[in-house]
């Protein structure tokens, strides 16, 4: 079944293509994040471009107000290499652009009248798509609405494109004190010298990053590959945070590593990490919220795992790869 709507343009940046190895993209574990593929097209009946939810809770424009003290505020579209596994299709490289001062004005008034929020999360796109000014400007009018608010920067920049993490963009960052990076790394082989150096420059500046990842098949489903990514990310200073569960998005099924395999490295991983160098499993509950995989689990059944989400009330996910799908 054809859904063109699911689509995600193509672009990578030089550096990125630069760290493939293999001869045959296919079996590259960094090309296969960025070249498209066929099996994009096909979209399974509990796919979507919005698997997380996103739309239910925009409350403005621009921001996602899900969990009780935090936002989302999505500050641009643009991402510097676009992830084949994206979940965020209905709005990732959709021609919104960076966010307008109209939009942030909206979501700042929907912020100062609730007044319930602690934490900002920017994101998109990448917000580092945006120009140090821009950013700066998006950051400084968040900062007079709460001068208390954490703000956490969701990027890949540092994985895909090293050279934008700046001394400039480091100190900027730093001058507003509680702000927090959340890098983007998937595989060990992204763990580069330049890398090293941009994460270097923003601890250098008093900013703290931590680390997400995807669980991918052909990319990092491997207990050895995972072991090395998160120990290297810990001697580069980046506390690996999650390791998500790959969202029901459309046309990522391929994607897709089954629960019970991510349970079964997250068992082997125990063994061998500390907890410093060992993310939480989390899955994305479709419409329910983000859950600790093992911890939230309640039962199997024959077609889907139960979870209990964060609002108490039962959600499914699929027992993908493992049975017949629904
Ligand atoms: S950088 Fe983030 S928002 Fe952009 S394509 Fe990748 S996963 Fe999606």
């Amino acid at each position: 079944m054809l859904i063109e709507t699911t689509r995600l343009p193509f672009g990578v940046s030089r550096s990125y293509a630069g760290l493939a190895r293999a001869e045959d993209p296919r079996t590259d574990p960094i090309a296969a994040q960025y070249i498209p593929t066929e099996n994009e097209r096909s979209h399974l009946p509990y796919e979507s471009t919005d698997p997380i939810g996103d739309t239910r809770y925009l409350v403005t424009e621009r921001l996602v107000h899900h969990y009780h003290d935090r936002a989302l505020l999505l500050v641009s579209d643009r991402c510097a290499t676009y992830c084949r596994f994206c979940f965020r299709r209905h709005f990732t490289g959709r021609g919104g652009g960076r966010i307008s001062a109209q939009q942030l004005e909206e979501a700042c008034g929907y912020l100062a009248r609730t007044r319930v929020v602690k934490e900002i999360l920017l994101s998109g796109g990448d917000p580092l798509m945006l120009s140090d000014n821009d950013l700066e400007q998006v950051m400084s009018r968040l900062k007079e609405v709460d001068s208390g608010y954490i703000i956490r920067v969701s990027t890949r920049m540092p994985v895909v494109m090293p050279a934008r993490i700046t001394e400039d963009l480091a100190r900027m960052l730093g001058s507003f004190g509680s702000v927090w990076v959340v890098v983007h790394a998937n595989h060990p082989w992204e763990l580069t010298d330049e890398f090293r150096r941009g994460i270097r420059l923003l601890l250098g500046a008093g900013v703290p990053a931590l680390n997400q990842s995807v669980l991918l098949r052909g990319v990092n489903d491997d207990a050895d590959v995972l072991e090395q990514l998160f120990r290297g990310l810990v001697r580069s200073g980046v506390k690996p945070y999650y390791l998500f569960q790959g969202d029901l998005a459309s046309g990522t099924a391929h994607f897709r590593v089954p629960l019970r395999r991510g349970m079964e490295l997250m068992k082997e991983l125990r063994k061998r990490l500390s907890g410093l160098a060992l993310p939480t499993y989390a899955v994305d509950l479709p419409g329910g919220g983000k859950v600790p995989v093992e911890s939230a689990l309640l039962r199997t059944e024959e077609d889907a795992y139960v979870f209990r989400g964060p609002d108490g009330a039962e959600y499914r996910y699929p027992r993908e790869g493992e049975r017949p799908a629904y």
